[in-house]
């Protein structure tokens, strides 16, 4: 028997869960509720991903596989990129940047197994993280450095409806930037490589085809990560 999920009954929610968004095509104002994926604007036909979509409900809910837990890979990487875009606003080299990270995300998911909503998560919020990791609240050594520091990346992975264990492990993979030798689950390093290549690996000053590819082979984690920096770079 499916019962319904209680985030979704709508007689226990606020007002301000049910707003306009602008329309990113023709700006008329399309009407979501709050757990709306997606909706086609009336005036131009245009079908758009709810910017300020909250599936948060699914984090807790036993209904979730009913509902937000049968997102497929393709929509939570639209659900993702549109938060990220969002969040950047018109910062295009930003977004684009994220976007660079994501493609070689894809390219490296092509042939290695990782798992694609951690990879493509921490690949398109992996800058927004750093930027929090800068910007980190002064902590002392009891708290959580995790859970003070990635309030945004956190706070989009949660309206996305991503589980807790999903969360954890994209902020972990974003926190160990600077170590990634911490982090040697292949999720971490798909996404190690992917951000590697999107920022332009330093080319080394040399003209020794060997110990250049003896280089790319320390330097990158997977097998296919290191197959396309030598195709970039040798
Ligand atoms: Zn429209």
């Amino acid at each position: 028997m499916i019962t319904k999920c209680p985030g979704q009954d709508t007689r226990f929610w606020k007002p301000n869960d049910v707003y306009t968004v602008e329309c990113p095509q023709c700006s008329k104002p399309v009407e979501f509720f709050k757990d709306d994926i997606r909706r086609r604007c009336k005036e131009c036909g245009h079908m758009f991903i709810n910017p300020k979509l909250n599936l948060g409900c699914a984090r807790w809910c036993q209904y979730a596989d009913q509902c937000a837990g049968a997102i497929g890979r393709e929509e939570f990487k639209e659900i993702i990129m549109v938060a990220m875009k969002e969040h950047y606003s018109k910062d295009k080299e930003k977004v684009d940047n994220a976007l660079k990270v994501s493609k070689f995300v894809e390219d490296i998911l092509e042939h290695e197994e990782g798992n694609p909503k951690v990879v493509i998560a921490a690949g398109l919020l992996y800058d927004i993280g750093l930027r929090e990791m800068e910007n980190k609240p002064d902590r002392t050594k009891e708290s959580d450095q995790a859970k003070d520091t990635f309030s945004t990346v956190r706070d989009i992975l949660e309206r996305s409806g991503s589980k807790p264990e999903i969360i954890e492990e994209v902020c972990h993979i974003i926190e160990n930037h600077h170590h990634p030798e911490n982090n040697n689950t292949l999720n971490g390093k798909i996404v190690y490589d992917a951000v590697r290549l999107a920022n332009g690996w330093h080319t080394y000053d040399t003209k020794d085809k060997e110990k250049l590819k003896k280089i790319i082979n320390e330097e990158f984690y997977t097998t296919t990560g290191i197959k396309i920096a030598e195709k970039l770079y040798l």
